[in-house]
């Protein structure tokens, strides 16, 4: 069986007809992942459970109520819960919690029958671009071994990316799927904020996070979002059916806001995203420039609202109501003990951050503001999609560094996320393409942004992309 090229619907094919079973499918992945898992690390844990879902799944398949999904082989990020399992968001505070309920997207894909592979690395608490911060060790960039697979869902790529996994589920506060898909060429999806349930999400930024899948082609993160964009009453911000408007239109115009990332930009991602936007000219499409002033600060913005959230969110996790706890003389010891030694440095120091954000006297100075700065870039994007039907950007302004890079220099870090941040902060869909090569082999990619609700619009320019490389 040849991993290499096997998509969600060939491989549904090949079940229907009896070509393979899906054990076998997720024997051959198994397989797989016995021969470079220990290399690349993209598991932290492989499910011994996993030929016992796939025999569930060839059930299914015989009673004729198989859909696209069942018997599909997924890797699942570490801060997605999974019944029964568990999940640490790759934190040593975490190391210990297993999951009492499943998400919300693990539930609908467990009726579906697809088959959960083990869960993958990523940066401790899903903060990084690099997933050099996870407390089981460093994952590899399958094609390039001595780079990074960018980050946070950096295992969840390389799972993909090295034929560990047919697909994988990562999540999305700021990029971190959109900038690994770019990091280990893949499509990487950040859906509408409320169209994916977060119920079961280990909680990062409340109101920018959302599962978000990881695929090699464009169909098959249409056909995982198709089945996981349910509306879901255990989750207050899941936005109902009827109220997801997604205006059917044919696309005619992308804006390019050049301004907003002319400067620093690597020369060969430059040239490749030109190379890109001729491409597009070419085969139609009108190319328009775009000023968008606003869109600057969306890091900076970010750099405010996500560690506020962050703080507040992580709370919870202080060695008593969950995770490691360690003895001290008093409770605020305990607290002092178990999140100095259970959170990783890179956590610590954005809850710091954001405790200070909150705190009196600073809240309207800095949380305030940053809350009416997003509201001014929402209002920015929103009046660019009265011009254009997409807006086109590189996904990241590099492609994938070495491991050790920037590794003790959070403010480099933080520059990967620089054309993520306006999808997560105005809460519109976007998605990463892979768009070319480097000279040295590296994989380049673009970004498409379209108006909330409007994921077809991405699906049909990135299908077509696919045809222009
Ligand atoms: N690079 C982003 C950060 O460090 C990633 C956040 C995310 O999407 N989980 O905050």
């Amino acid at each position: 069986m040849d991993l290499k090229d096997l998509t969600i619907e060939q491989a549904h094919e090949a079940m229907k007809e009896g070509v393979f079973t899906s054990r076998e499918l997720t024997q051959a992945y198994l397989d797989a992942i016995a021969k470079k898992n220990e290399n690349i690390f993209a598991f932290i844990e492989v499910f011994d459970d996993a030929l016992a879902q796939a025999d569930k799944a060839d059930e299914i398949f015989k009673s004729g109520k198989a859909t696209l999904l069942t018997g599909i082989p997924f890797g699942i990020k570490d801060n997605i819960l999974i019944d029964g399992k568990k999940a640490s968001a790759a934190s040593k505070i975490l190391e210990n919690y297993t999951a009492s309920y499943d998400a919300t997207v693990i539930k609908i894909l467990k009726e579906s029958g697809a088959v959960f592979l083990g869960r993958t690395n990523m940066d401790d608490s899903a903060m990084g671009s690099s997933t050099q911060t996870s407390y089981y060790g460093i994952t590899k960039n399958p094609l390039d071994e001595s780079r990074v697979p960018g980050g946070s869902s950096g295992g969840s790529a390389a799972a993909v990316a090295a034929n560990m996994s047919l697909v994988a589920l990562g999540t999305e506060t700021c990029g971190s799927v959109r900038q690994p898909a770019a990091f280990c060429g893949l499509v990487g999806l950040k859906p509408t904020y409320g169209a994916l349930s977060r119920n079961g999400l280990i909680a990062m930024g409340s109101s920018l996070d959302q599962p978000a899948p990881l695929t090699k082609t464009v169909r098959e993160s249409e056909i995982i979002f198709q089945a996981l964009a349910k509306h879901d009453p255990m989750d207050a911000t899941s936005v109902p059916e009827s109220l997801r408007e997604n205006p059917i239109k044919g696309i005619k115009r992308i804006g390019v806001p050049r301004s907003f990332f002319a400067k620093g930009l690597d020369k060969e991602v430059e040239r490749n995203f030109n190379e890109s936007v001729e491409k597009l000219k070419n085969a139609g499409y009108e190319i328009v420039d775009l000023e968008m002033p606003e869109l600057e600060y969306s890091r900076a913005v970010y750099y405010i609202i996500m560690p506020a959230e962050v703080s507040t969110n992580l709370s919870r996790v202080d060695g008593i109501r969950y995770g490691l706890s360690l003895e001290g003389k008093d409770l605020l010891e305990v607290y002092e003990k178990s999140r100095g030694q259970g959170f990783g440095k890179e956590v610590r120091r954005r809850i710091l951050l954001g405790t200070y954000i909150l705190s009196h006297g600073y809240y309207d100075a800095y949380y305030n503001k940053a809350l009416l700065l997003r509201d001014k870039i929402t209002g920015e994007i929103k009046k660019a999609f009265e011009l254009v039907d997409l807006i086109m950007t590189p996904t990241v302004p590099t492609p994938a560094f070495k491991i050790g890079e920037k590794l003790d220099d959070p403010v480099a870090m933080y520059l990967c996320d620089i054309f993520s941040a306006p999808a997560n902060l105005s809460g519109i869909p976007a998605v990463a393409l892979p768009s070319g090569k480097t000279e040295d082999g590296l994989p380049l990619s673009i970004q498409f942004m379209a108006p909330h609700f409007c994921e077809d619009r991405l699906f049909d320019i990135g299908k077509k992309f696919e045809t222009m490389l």
